[in-house]
């Protein structure tokens, strides 16, 4: 079986699919890795280092696509090189299946086995190949980190001969993955954290984080089978933005990481909110690429709002790439590792399994996934 390993495209994107230990497993299960010369450059990986994995460096792109039975890279493929995989070829990938309707279909039509890595199953034996886990986790990190940078204040309290220095105070809005990690990363740096969610389950582990839950009576609101939040009617949402106003009011930073599965992320914070925030406080906009939780924040940007700087920068994970390249190339090794064939050496394609049945948009010429298909529908 040939797997070729594309080096990304994505204009400034600093991760790499794979790196060489994770080559070296996909090798030792039996298979033939062809890897694209200057794959893991952004992070440090060489040629060699591949090569030494057991890897073959690949040359020319077009001979690479041609010619694999699997295609593995980090971004959805340039529309252009569909065509030029061979029917039945699996592809594995970020595909932002929703938002990339033409892709798809596109896909339809090259007969190419398309797996998204953002519909994998949230359950447990998926945990070990759930890409939106574990570059969000790292989002929720550098989301501290950059808040801290932009801050004319220090996190932790400090008692010096000079007077005593009062912790930063952090509100974290939306406790998935990201949330938590950037709940334990303010706290690990000392600042006194406070909390929100619309999932009432959240409270406990927010608290086991050593930090507060922000109480706001929306009424029944609760998550789906999947875990992921429900959408708010516009009544909760104005109740939400009036709990949400008094939080941010005494907050020096605010991360918002509130996000809604198949859907624009909810816009929480208002301008109103951000004109009753301290000046000189920050905002992270962790949902500025799928719509943003804060008015006026930009993809890409740091902007000044009503005195109040709002961070939209995007790709955090990209930030620490060699992390959140050595954490997706481990997903991604592991996916394929859960479906090898051992007896006949090969990746198999069970259309029967639950992470396949959810996470395959097209088979077979055309879509395959139960669950895209009813989202798109709506
Ligand atoms: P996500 O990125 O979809 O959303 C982030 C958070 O925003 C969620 O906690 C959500 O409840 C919250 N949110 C949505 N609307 C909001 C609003 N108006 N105000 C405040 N918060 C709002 O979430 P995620 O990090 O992908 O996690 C989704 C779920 O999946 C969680 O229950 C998580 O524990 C679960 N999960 C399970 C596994 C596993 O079992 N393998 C792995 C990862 C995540």
């Amino acid at each position: 079986m040939k797997i070729a390993v594309m080096k990304e495209t994505h204009p400034g994107e600093t991760r790499v699919p794979m790196i060489p230990p994770t080559v070296a497993k996909l090798v030792k299960l039996g298979a033939e890795v062809v890897v694209e010369t200057g794959t893991g450059l952004t992070c440090r990986h060489q040629d060699s280092d591949y090569t030494a994995a057991g890897a073959v460096i690949g040359k020319s792109r077009e001979e690479m696509l041609g010619s694999a039975d699997m295609v593995l890279r980090l971004r959805k493929p340039p529309k252009e090189e569909i065509g030029r995989m061979k029917r039945g070829c699996i592809h594995v990938s970020y595909l932002d299946p929703f938002n990339e309707q033409e892709l798809v279909d596109a896909l339809v039509e090259a007969g190419i086995s398309a797996v998204s890595l953002e519909m994998i199953p949230r359950s447990t034996v998926a945990q070990k190949m759930d890409v939106l886990s574990s570059q969000a986790n790292l989002g929720g990190y550098v989301a501290v980190i950059l808040a801290q940078d932009h801050l004319d204040k220090v996190f932790p309290m400090m008692t010096t001969p000079a007077g005593t220095i009062k912790p930063a105070r952090v509100f974290i809005i939306g406790v998935g993955v990201a949330g938590l990690q950037a709940i334990a990363t303010a706290r690990r740096l000392g600042a006194r954290v406070e909390a929100f969610d619309t999932r009432p389950v959240v409270e406990e582990q927010v608290r086991s984080l050593g930090a507060k839950f922000v109480k706001v009576d929306l009424g029944e609101t609760g998550q789906t089978k999947d875990g992921y939040a429900k959408e708010l009617t516009p009544e909760q949402l104005r109740k939400q933005k009036e709990g949400m106003a008094r939080a941010c009011a005494q907050a020096d930073v605010v991360i918002t990481t509130a996000q809604l599965f198949g859907r624009p992320a909810p816009r929480i914070i208002d301008r109103p909110i951000i004109a009753g925030m301290q000046p000189g406080s920050v905002i992270v906009d962790m949902a500025v690429e799928t719509g943003g939780n804060v008015e006026g924040s930009e993809v890409d940007k740091v902007v000044d709002i009503e005195g109040v700087k709002v961070i939209g920068l995007g790709n955090l994970p990209g930030r620490v790439a060699r992390t959140a390249s050595q954490m997706y190339s481990a997903n991604l090794g592991n996916f394929v590792d859960h479906f090898w064939d051992r007896e006949a050496g090969t990746f198999r394609l069970d259309l029967e399994n639950e992470i396949i049945r959810g996470a395959l948009i097209t088979h077979d010429g055309a879509l395959f996934s139960e669950t895209y298909k009813s989202i798109m529908k709506k």
